[in-house]
């Protein structure tokens, strides 16, 4: 997956304009900055690759999620619906806010389970957001006829998936909004940095603003600009939006190395019937980030996985018990630990976590290893790897 693997030429090139000029910001400065518009021309360049109307750039994947659910008008008190299996950037952007994170279990597309949704909807469920892990999507038809149903939002976290599709539109560009992340792990990465896209021309104007402290960006004189109403500031630096455009311009070499590269390992797996691989929602295509499988047992799971490390078959996550994006690990988040207060109302808000029974995405992710698919694998190394992977799993299952 990770952009920065591949980081050269290209990239020293669109970074070099922005130090010739001196101009960091990507407001303003009109006069100085020898034409290179980096943020802009990054915007533009990622609209007609996902197909949206709009995009407006931020500081990072989070920020894209908050500043996404702000431009929709989400505020205190609303009920946002994730999946027990994401990245904490989930709950954190609905806690910025003020709003509440529901937490829904996941089925073996390790995303949202359109049923187990359905049944999470209340009088205050403003937004289902699901969340596109390790490279696949949601069942998005099902979840927009919920939306669609129950008059909500639908916000694709597509931060994991880039470059994948379902029923031929990019991944992000489904729902009402979609948000991406170039952090430096991602399969393009601008060092930092998010997006947010959207057809919506009302959430797109509230977000170029709230994200820029609520400048009204009217007319050439920054000095002169209004506030419509209150921001913040999750800007995106030229210096990164500049390695963003060199790395966008490689997306599509990126995605089929990584194809390759899955598919040499997929096929390998396939011979061990007792692995059985993610399910991808019908008219969805991957972006080949990450392969996923599932194991008969949770305890043959966390063999394979010590046994494939052990082995030196890198890159392979084992998420059940991973402190970052499965809800089991989520103390801060269960134990409500800020470091001041949060505000009454959002307390008495949330749901109690641990009371939750999450049963069925512990079913799933217990037995799943998920290996990161990585661009630099040598060609001629692949089927080694393949049949060391293949030789493992085996002896894990048989032994
Ligand atoms: C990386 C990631 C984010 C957050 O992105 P940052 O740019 O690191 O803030 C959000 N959601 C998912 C699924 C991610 O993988």
């Amino acid at each position: 997956m990770p952009g920065f693997e591949l980081f050269g030429d290209k990239e020293r090139k669109e970074v070099q304009d922005v130090l010739d000029s001196g101009v960091l910001m990507r407001y303003g400065f009109d006069g100085m900055r020898n034409g290179h518009w980096k943020a802009k021309e990054l915007e533009a360049a990622l609209a007609k690759r996902m197909q949206a109307q709009h995009v407006h750039l931020v500081s990072s994947g989070t920020a894209a999620l908050t500043v996404a659910l702000a431009s929709a008008g989400i505020g205190a008190g609303d009920e946002v619906i994730m999946p027990t299996f994401t990245f904490v950037a989930s709950f954190e952007s609905i806690l910025a806010l003020g709003a509440v994170p529901v937490l829904v279990d996941i089925d073996d597309t390790l995303t949202l389970d359109p049923v187990a949704v359905e049944k999470a909807i209340g009088p205050k469920t403003k937004v289902i957001m699901p969340v596109h892990m390790c490279g696949s999507m949601a069942n998005l038809k099902a979840l927009k006829e919920i939306c669609d149903k129950h008059g909500l939002l639908l916000l694709e976290d597509a931060c994991q998936a880039i470059g994948g599709s379902y029923q031929g539109k990019p991944l992000g560009s489904y729902g009402n909004l979609g948000c991406f992340s170039f952090d430096y792990v991602k399969t393009i990465t601008c060092g930092e940095g998010g997006a947010i896209i959207t057809n919506n021309e009302t959430y797109y104007e509230n977000a170029h603003k709230y994200s820029d402290h609520g400048h009204d960006h009217i007319g050439n004189d920054r000095g002169a600009e209004q506030h419509p109403f209150l921001g913040y500031n999750f800007r995106i630096s030229e210096m990164n939006a500049a390695v963003g455009l060199a790395q966008l311009s490689r997306l599509e070499e990126f995605l089929s190395i990584q194809k390759r590269n899955y598919t040499i390992l997929r096929e390998a797996l396939a011979q061990i019937p007792e692995v059985i691989f993610r399910s991808v929602p019908e008219g969805g295509e991957e972006n080949y980030s990450f392969l996923s499988f599932f194991l008969p047992t949770e305890e043959l799971a966390q063999k394979a996985h010590k046994a494939l490390g052990e082995n030196g078959v890198d890159g392979c996550f084992y998420w059940y018990s991973n402190n970052w994006h499965y809800y089991k690990k989520w103390d801060h988040l269960t134990q409500l630990k800020s470091l001041g207060s949060l505000p009454q109302e959002v307390k008495n808000a949330l749901p109690d976590y641990s009371k939750s029974d999450f049963s069925a995405s512990d079913h799933w992710m217990g037995r799943t290893i998920s290996c990161l698919i990585k661009l630099s694998w040598p060609e001629k190394e692949m089927e080694e790897r393949a049949l060391k992977m293949v030789s493992v799993v085996q002896d894990t299952l048989f032994n």
